[in-house]
């Protein structure tokens, strides 16, 4: 790959049209059209990293492939439309107060990365830091706040745990009585932690990645994948086959299925995750709030919607439709937390899917079939992964080492009972048997 990795820099495609205030004032007087946004590619029989699933991962895998290794003969295909999997349908909370030293440096990275993303892809990400709090209606959620809070401390991350007063405080309309069935008795406090807007980076990776010559192929189904003697030579698409010595799995939900086309089996099952959005009201909701307990978590939009996201739906399923229950258990529960909104209006619900692991942590890296790397096992909680997965998934196959900082993610991790346990922080409990 070295050869051509130096031709690539040496031909590396223009940058993408800057978007400024000149330019929009330029492009409004002359009434000339933008640029599209990534050029449309015929599809070519061979490139030398071929990545499966147009989400946030599979992006931004692509996005570092180019710019931190000048790798740019990659293809990013996509069986829908970029975006049209869990990262378009994530209600995007960043944050990284996780359990576990590994996933609180992990996770952290990606906050670091997210903080800058504007800037670096010249696109307006939206992101908007806010303030998580993590509600602890009883003692047990409490000691695990309190956990969390050393650990993130240790890890030099912004976390504590704070009292009923200055829940209040940073959130009025939150009602911390000793009334509710499940009061508040504490909450595990992270102001870094925030919201962005899950297209535009989506967008925002795609257009600075097919920049750098990378291209990006929607509609494009990978049907199957050539092993030959241990190791990869290709995939086959409903758009002709593509011979190729890399493949990354970046399905997410699907991420099972694209695996058994190599062999690999992985211990993930998936399961739809709903989410729904009010009518916009005036900003009155500053921070982003959730409670394990209630299985519900809500923030508010700059336009003004309340976003709701919840548990999984507690059977595994590759359906994406939205049910009565949810919403029903939804207000419910949301209700119980901030009475004051039992008059407004649900706009509209939406499910994606899943891809959970018996510890609520990735799988990331290397497979025992060649060429074949895998980012998945995302779960409820992949979308602020997305900036740190793409620059170490990239640098794992640019150099093929596994980067430290995603070591504990490796698949072989279940093979010797190395789990690295997230459980605990998981946006919300989860229900669902089997894990
Ligand atoms: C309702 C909901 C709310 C969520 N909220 C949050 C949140 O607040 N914060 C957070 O961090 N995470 C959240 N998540 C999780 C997060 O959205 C996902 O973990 C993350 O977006 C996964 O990104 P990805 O790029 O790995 O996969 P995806 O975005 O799912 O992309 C995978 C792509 O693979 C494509 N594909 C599948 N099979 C094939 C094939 N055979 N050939 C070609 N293409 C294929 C699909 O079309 C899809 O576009 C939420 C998820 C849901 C559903």
């Amino acid at each position: 790959m070295e050869a051509a990795r130096a031709a690539n820099r040496r031909s590396r495609p223009r940058r993408p049209a800057r978007y400024s205030a000149l330019a929009l004032l330029r492009y409004g007087l002359s009434g000339r059209d933008w640029p599209r946004t990534w050029p449309e590619q015929p599809q070519r029989g061979r490139y030398d990293v071929v990545i499966v699933g147009g989400g946030v991962h599979g992006l931004a895998a692509a996005y570092y492939l180019a710019v931190n290794h000048g790798i740019t003969d990659v293809a990013v295909l996509d069986k829908g439309y970029i975006g049209g999997g869990g990262s378009g349908r994530s209600t995007a909370i960043l944050r990284s107060n996780y359990l576990t030293p590994e996933g609180v440096r992990f996770y952290d990275r990606s906050m670091q990365l997210y903080r800058t993303l504007a800037a670096d892809l010249d696109y307006n990400v939206m992101f908007s830091r806010r303030g998580h709090l993590t509600l602890a209606h009883n003692d047990s959620s409490l000691r695990t706040m309190r956990w969390r809070a050393e650990v993130n401390q240790l890890e030099g991350v912004n976390s504590e745990v704070i009292g009923p007063d200055e829940i209040k405080r940073l959130v009025p309309f939150l009602d911390t009585s000793a009334h509710p069935r499940y009061p508040i008795l504490g909450a595990l406090y992270h102001p870094p932690g925030g919201i962005i807007r899950h297209d535009a980076v989506v967008w925002g990776y795609a257009r600075a990645a097919a920049a750098q010559g990378v291209a990006i192929h929607q509609d494009t189904e990978v049907t199957g994948i050539d092993v030959a003697d241990g190791r990869v030579r290709g995939v086959r698409t409903n758009r002709g086959g593509i011979a190729t010595p890399v493949v990354l799995n970046a399905t997410a939900g699907w991420s099972t299925l694209v695996a058994a086309m190599t062999g690999v089996r992985l211990p993930i099952q998936t399961f739809p995750l709903q989410a729904a959005v009010t009518e916009p009201v005036r900003p009155f909701l500053h921070a982003v709030v959730v409670s394990g307990s209630l299985h519900v978590y809500v923030s508010q939009t700059d336009r003004g919607e309340l976003v709701f996201g919840a548990s999984v739906d507690p059977f595994a399923a590759y359906s994406t439709r939205g049910t009565l229950e949810f919403a029903e258990g939804l207000a419910t529960h949301v209700i119980e937390l901030m009475p004051g909104l039992s008059k407004m209006r649900l706009l509209r619900q939406w499910s994606g899917l899943c891809d959970m692991t018996p510890d609520f942590s990735p799988i990331m890296g290397r497979t025992e079939v060649d060429g074949f790397y895998v980012d998945v096992g995302w779960g409820t909680y992949g979308f602020k992964a997305g900036p740190v997965s793409g620059e170490a998934m990239a640098q794992c196959i640019a150099t093929g080492r596994t980067p430290e900082i995603i070591e504990a993610f490796g698949l072989s991790r279940f093979g010797v009972g190395e789990l690295v346990g997230e459980k605990g922080a998981a946006a919300v409990g989860h229900l669902y048997g089997g894990h």
